[in-house]
C-alpha cells in the first residue's frame, strides 16, 4: 500500500504548510488568498513518471517527458521539473516563452498549438523545437518553411542532430526540428466531453478514421522524408486508461503501417500525449504512471522493444495532488437555514468547478483561524467565492466542520489547471503562489513561485494607461487642433 502512505505524507505536509503559512503571514486578514505548492511532491510525481516508463523500455530507448505547461504556467515550476528531467510541451507563444524563461533547451520542448501562425512555425523551426502538425494546412506551411530553410542552408538550419536527450530523431536538411503529425484515432471520449481529445468530431488532428485520411498521412510521410513523428493525445480527466491505450496502440500501427511501406523505419518516435486521470476523491494517488506504463506495454508491446524513441506530454497527473488553494472565511453566514461560509477562493482560482462543478468536484479540508486542522461535528455547508454571481461556490452542501469566520478553507488537489490559471472576473487579483519544503529544522520553508497581483496591476492591465481613449482618443480628425 505504498501509494496510501505517499497519500498520507503528502496530506500531513498540507497541514503543515497551512499552518505555517498562517503563522509566517502568507495567509491573514490581509492576504486571505494563497496557492501552495508542495515542491517534495513535486519531484516525487516527476521521479515516478521516469521511473515509470524506464521499467518498461527497452535499454537505451531515448524517452522525453514533456510536462504540458498549460496544466502549471509558472516559470519557477517549470525549472524544478526541468531539474528533474522533464521536457516541455508547449502550445501557445506565452507557453514557449515560459518554458524558454524556465532554461527548458530547445530539444527538450515540443510545440502542438492548435491553431500556430507561421511566425509561431517559423520560431519553432529557426530554434529548432519538435513540432506536430496537427492538418494538411498547416503541413504546407511547414513545406514552405523548410524549402525556403534549405534554400538558405541558415545558420540555425544546418541540419545537425546535436540535440541531447531529444527521443531520438536524426533532425532534417532544413531544420533541427523533429517534425511529425499529429492524428486523432477517434477512438471515443470519456466522461467529461470538453476534455475528450479523441472523439469522432475531435478539433484535433487528422482524423484517422475519416475517408481517405489514412492514406492522407502515409503518403505525407512517403512524400517528406524529414517527417519523422507520429503524435496523438487520447485526452484528459475522465478517460479510461484503456481508451488512451488504445489510442496509443493506433497510432503505433500507423507508425509500422509507414515505415513498412517506406521500407525504412522513417517514423522513429511517437509521441502518446498525456492525459493520466488524476483522483480528486482522497489522498491516494491513483491510477500511478507505473500502472498506465504496465497497461501501455501489454496493449502495444512493439513500442517498447527499443525500435520507437517516446515521448509523453503529463499535465495534470504531475501536478494536482501538490497544489492547495486557501482561503480564509470573511464571513459565516446563514440562508434558508443553510450556513454559508464566504471565502476568498471562488470562479478567479476555481473556474472549472464552479462552473461545471458535476465534472470537477473538488474536496474541501476545513482549517481553523490558527491554520490548524478544524475538528467537531460535520455540518452541511456551502463555501462560496467572493465574485459577484450566485453560483460562484465552491462547494455546495458539504459536509464539514463548521466553517467560522476568521477560519480557513482549502480547496485540495488544486496544482494543476487550477489557481495558476486565473480568472479576472470581478477584477479579483490574482493570488500569490508559494512553494513549500522542509526547512531542515522540523518546520517550513516557503519561496515565492508568483506574486500575488497589486491593484496597479490590475488598473494597468484593464486600460489605466490609456485611460482617455475613448473620450478624446478617438476625435475626428477635422476637430483636432491642426498641426503646425
Ligand atoms: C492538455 C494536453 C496535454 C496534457 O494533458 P493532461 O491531462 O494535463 O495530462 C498533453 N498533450 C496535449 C496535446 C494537450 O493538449
Amino acid at each position: 500500500m505504498e501509494q496510501d502512505i505517499d497519500g498520507e505524507a503528502r496530506a500531513a505536509r498540507r497541514d503543515a504548510a497551512v499552518r505555517a503559512a498562517v503563522e509566517q503571514g502568507l495567509l491573514g486578514p490581509e492576504a486571505p488568498l494563497a496557492g501552495l505548492l508542495d515542491v517534495v511532491g513535486i519531484r516525487e510525481s516527476a521521479a515516478a513518471l521516469r521511473a515509470a516508463f524506464d521499467a518498461v523500455v527497452a535499454p537505451g530507448t531515448p524517452v522525453l517527458h514533456a510536462f504540458a505547461v498549460k496544466a502549471a504556467p509558472l516559470v519557477p515550476v517549470l525549472r524544478l521539473l526541468a531539474g528533474e528531467g522533464l521536457g516541455a510541451e508547449v502550445a501557445s507563444p506565452g507557453e514557449l516563452a515560459l518554458a524558454r524563461a524556465a532554461g527548458v533547451p530547445p530539444e527538450r520542448t515540443v510545440l502542438d498549438s492548435p491553431a500556430k501562425t507561421p511566425q509561431e512555425l517559423r520560431e519553432a523551426l529557426a530554434l529548432g523545437i519538435a513540432v506536430n502538425a496537427d492538418n494538411p494546412q498547416e503541413l504546407d506551411r511547414i513545406d514552405g518553411l523548410m524549402r525556403s530553410a534549405e534554400a538558405t542552408g541558415s545558420a540555425e538550419a544546418t541540419g545537425s542532430a546535436e540535440a541531447t536527450g531529444s527521443a531520438g530523431t536524426t533532425g532534417s536538411a532544413g531544420s533541427r526540428s523533429p517534425l511529425g503529425i499529429r492524428v486523432n484515432p477517434q477512438v471515443g471520449g470519456g466522461s467529461i466531453e470538453a476534455l475528450s481529445t479523441a472523439t469522432a468530431t475531435s478539433k484535433f488532428g487528422v482524423a484517422l478514421r475519416d475517408d481517405g485520411a489514412r492514406e492522407w498521412v502515409v503518403r505525407a510521410f512517403l512524400d517528406r522524408p524529414w517527417l519523422t513523428r507520429l503524435h496523438t493525445h487520447t485526452g484528459s480527466q475522465g478517460i479510461p486508461l484503456s481508451l488512451m491505450a488504445e489510442g496509443v496502440a493506433a497510432a503505433y500501427a500507423l507508425a509500422e503501417e509507414i515505415n513498412e511501406r517506406a521500407g525504412r523505419r522513417q517514423v522513429d518516435t511517437l509521441d502518446i500525449g498525456g492525459g493520466l486521470p488524476v483522483n480528486f476523491a482522497s489522498d491516494e494517488t491513483a491510477p500511478t504512471y507505473a500502472a498506465y506504463a504496465r497497461q501501455l506495454r501489454a496493449a502495444v508491446p512493439g513500442l517498447f522493444d527499443g525500435r520507437y524513441g517516446l515521448v509523453t506530454e503529463f499535465g495534470r497527473s504531475l501536478l494536482a495532488k501538490h497544489g492547495t488553494v486557501v482561503a480564509r472565511v470573511e464571513y459565516a453566514k446563514s440562508a434558508g437555514g443553510r450556513p454559508v461560509a464566504v471565502t476568498h477562493a471562488g470562479v478567479q482560482v476555481a473556474t472549472r468547478t464552479v462552473y461545471a462543478p458535476g465534472a470537477w468536484p473538488l474536496r474541501i479540508a476545513a482549517y481553523d483561524a490558527g491554520g490548524r486542522p478544524k475538528g467537531g461535528p460535520d455540518v452541511v455547508q456551502d463555501v462560496a467565492g467572493p465574485a459577484c454571481f450566485a453560483g460562484d461556490l465552491l462547494a455546495v452542501g458539504r459536509a464539514l466542520p463548521l466553517l467560522e469566520q476568521g477560519d480557513y478553507a482549502a480547496a485540495l488537489d488544486t496544482g494543476a489547471y487550477y489557481f495558476a490559471h486565473h480568472y479576472a472576473y470581478n477584477s479579483l487579483a490574482r493570488p500569490g503562489v508559494y512553494g513549500f519544503a522542509p526547512d531542515g529544522e522540523g518546520g517550513v520553508a516557503f519561496a515565492v513561485v508568483r506574486e500575488p497581483q497589486p491593484v496597479e496591476a490590475i488598473v494597468a492591465e484593464a486600460g489605466g494607461a490609456h485611460a482617455d481613449a475613448l473620450t478624446s482618443g478617438l476625435t475626428p480628425r477635422a476637430a483636432r487642433p491642426s498641426r503646425g
